[in-house]
């Protein structure tokens, strides 16, 4: 386990106000990476240019993902082709609660057309209503199924809809699962079992959550070495093409 490389699917720098009150620095993310010895993460946050900022900085450690609100149109569509265009960002981020949008509404639709442009994965918020069931992700699953779509927490904090994440998952096979602030350690396992290798990864989600607490979850959830693996890093490194 020590040398267990690890990949995280998901985080943020920067700050979120409000009720979250919670802030990373790029600096301070790339500290958490030596400790727990990760090599990767993908960085999303608005506005994006702070994710641009630390991935010039860091640009061997840390993957942007462009995240954009559909409802503004040209400039969510423009915003996507700097991003991938210009500053190297290698997948898309969604979300639906947050921008009050149905995942499969047709302000989403011209997003996905460029994620297939450009071969890039949809990271979706998933575990919320009423905007970001995993259902409602399985339909636009269902019309992209060449358009690789992470389902974010995988269903979240409630048992119904981590369930319906990996049922979900399992009719399309263009679904991931991603892992932060999931609570049910033995879903993961579950997941690895019912969707085979390459479709589960770990995510932590920083700075909402702490990698020691989101790790372990992973730890113990029963996987054996060779799915340790796959869900730290092998699934995550074959989506986004890294070695
Ligand atoms: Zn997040």
């Amino acid at each position: 386990m020590k040398n267990l490389r690890v990949i995280d699917a998901h985080a943020h720098v920067g700050e979120f106000g409000g009720w979250a009150n919670v802030r990373l620095t790029a600096q301070e993310m790339i500290a958490d990476m030596e400790s727990f010895n990760i090599s990767k993460t993908v960085v999303c946050m608005i506005p994006n240019g702070i994710v641009r900022e630390a991935v010039q900085r860091y640009p061997d450690r840390l993957v942007g993902f462009v995240w954009v609100n559909p409802h503004e149109g040209q400039k969510a569509v423009d915003e996507v082709k700097q991003a991938v265009n210009d500053w190297g960002f290698r997948g898309i981020k969604l979300h639906p609660l947050f921008h009050a949008f149905i995942p499969s509404d047709g302000v989403v639709l011209p997003i996905m057309e460029l994620a297939r442009e450009f071969k890039i994965p949809v990271f979706f918020h998933t575990g919320h209503p009423p905007f970001s069931l995993p259902w409602q992700i399985g339909e636009v699953a269902e019309i992209f199924p060449d358009i690789p779509i992470i389902m974010g927490h995988m269903g979240h904090g409630h048992g119904c809809y981590i369930h319906g994440t990996i049922m979900v998952a399992k009719k399309y096979p263009n679904l991931y699962l991603e892992t932060s602030g999931m609570p049910m350690h033995t879903k993961i396992k579950e997941a690895v079992e019912q969707l085979g290798p390459g479709r589960v990864m770990y995510g932590s989600d920083v700075p909402f959550h702490h990698h020691s607490v989101e790790m372990q979850r992973v730890k113990v959830s029963g996987l054996d070495e060779n799915g340790l693996r796959d869900v730290f890093y092998n699934s995550a490194a074959k989506l986004l093409g890294i070695e």
